[in-house]
């Protein structure tokens, strides 16, 4: 049985990964998630999609579901990851600022 809340043992994050609470369905891996809304992410998947200990990650709500995926800095307007500027912390490609210049 799993202890949860203040009392719980402190896991380090990869001993969580030895204790594995997944169980497997046609359609994918379902885990639970814990009090503080925490959920491990498979080690295939993140050695799969090449995410490490540090990396970014994005989630957003797309319908009725969570997505999580890499963060890569990216063109706020369009997406692309190439050519970029920073301004006011926002990173903006050389195409999309060359159609504002132009715009202007
Ligand atoms: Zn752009």
């Amino acid at each position: 049985m799993r202890e949860y809340g203040e009392n719980a043992p402190i896991v380090p994050p990869e001993k969580t990964e030895e204790i594995d609470y997944s169980m497997r369905t046609s359609t994918g891996i379902v885990r639970s998630i814990d009090c503080l809304g925490r959920f491990v992410i498979p080690k295939e998947m993140r050695r799969h999609l090449q995410i490490n200990e540090g990396d970014l990650l994005e989630v957003a709500v797309e319908q009725d579901k969570i997505v999580i995926r890499k963060y890569d800095k990216a063109c706020v307007l369009c997406s692309s990851t190439d050519n970029l500027s920073t301004f006011n912390e926002k990173q903006i490609c050389r195409d999309c600022l060359n159609k504002i210049k132009a715009a202007f």
